[in-house]
């Protein structure tokens, strides 16, 4: 096995820097379940700021902030709806149905882009046979979409139309400040059209844990009971919000530089034989590719990068995906990409 790893499976692989371990090591602590941890309060009130709401709370993980969100709009026996390819629906092991009695409604998405236009009529009559909707769930950036920042105007045509049909309205935004760097757009204006927004700080901005939620006082008052009764209550969570708040006012600009090793390596991509990209746009830092001849399958072409100590994942039986994030260079990025091509000539 090669000594440099360059880990291209995902943005969560990240470890925290020196920096970032000073900050954890310096935080100061207290019992949150009581309100008591500074960091916790600080990086909450910080977080609520930048996302242009009142009040957010932060979580162990991605998957609890976005179902806290979902049980906080819905009762049994109510629907959302969401794209198909989204965390929501396919990557949370369908935990809306098993924690809160709640059914999705899948639109199909083109790169994880919905339209408006595919809304109309949804929202199902008041009637003792059906289900009620309730709420609309969108993904920004969208993850399996190939990381594309959705279009600002249908994201804002979605939720008015979402908010006059007396919908609420969530956006996974585990990857928001990916959208807000590569649109240029600030990211309370991707949030003001949002009911909540989760966002996660152990993605591309490269803390060791954590999530959080944001949205009215009084939503995030009934998110903290609904944390509790999740297990998601936490006491000197000061430790990791040392490393989640060092992230959000350190790492966001950086994600420009992981943007970039995206386009570079799908330049390799493009170069290689048999390989073509799934997305022919790379917004941000996700890069999907379909393995053809001589590989064929995803999995021997993700062994024989292996053995060249370089990692990226087998999404599906024929395609691969790599994501940049701060733990891989310029030049990891640049040698990730040489060796797909050398491996692609034979
Ligand atoms: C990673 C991710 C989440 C959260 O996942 P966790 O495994 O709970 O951290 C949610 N939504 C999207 C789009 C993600 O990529």
């Amino acid at each position: 096995m090669p000594e440099n790893i360059i880990d291209l499976r995902s943005d969560t692989v990240t470890r925290p820097t020196d920096q970032m371990r000073t900050a954890i090591a310096q935080a100061e602590v207290g019992d949150d379940v009581f309100g008591d941890d500074p960091l916790v309060k600080r990086l909450q009130s910080r977080t609520a700021e930048m996302l242009g709401k009142e009040a957010a709370i932060f979580m162990p993980s991605g998957t609890m902030t976005n179902q806290i969100a979902i049980r906080i709009h819905c009762k049994p026996g109510d629907e959302f709806l969401c794209e198909n390819a989204c965390h929501i629906y396919n990557f949370e092991q369908g935990a809306a149905a098993q924690l809160s009695g709640v059914v999705a409604r899948t639109l199909p998405g083109r790169n994880g882009l919905l339209e408006p236009k595919q809304f109309e009529g949804l929202v199902r009559r008041e009637d003792i046979h059906q289900v009620r909707t309730r709420l609309v769930c969108l993904e920004n950036t969208h993850n399996y979409g190939g990381g594309r920042v959705l279009p600002y105007d249908d994201v804002a045509e979605i939720c008015r139309w979402a908010h006059e049909n007396h919908l609420k309205t969530h956006l996974d935004g585990a990857r928001l400040f990916n959208a807000v760097v590569a649109s240029g757009i600030d990211a309370s204006r991707w949030c003001e059209h949002f009911d909540t927004v989760s966002v996660c700080f152990s993605k591309g901005l490269g803390a060791p844990v954590g999530s959080a939620l944001a949205g009215t006082r009084e939503m995030i008052e009934e998110a903290r009971r609904h944390r509790k009764a999740f297990g998601g209550g936490m006491r000197q969570a000061g430790i990791i919000a040392a490393g989640a708040l060092f992230a959000l006012e350190n790492h966001v600009d950086r994600l420009k530089n992981d943007h970039e090793n995206a386009q570079i390596l799908s330049e390799s991509i493009r170069r290689s034989n048999g390989l073509t990209l799934t997305h022919e746009q790379v917004d941000t830092n996700i890069v999907f590719f379909q393995v053809g001849q001589p590989w064929s399958d995803a999995k021997k072409l993700v062994t024989a990068l292996a053995e060249r100590g370089v990692w990226m994942a087998a999404s599906k039986p024929h395609i691969v995906r790599a994501v940049t994030h701060l733990d891989v260079s310029d030049s990891d990025v640049a040698a990730a990409g040489k060796i797909l091509e050398e491996l692609s000539i034979h």
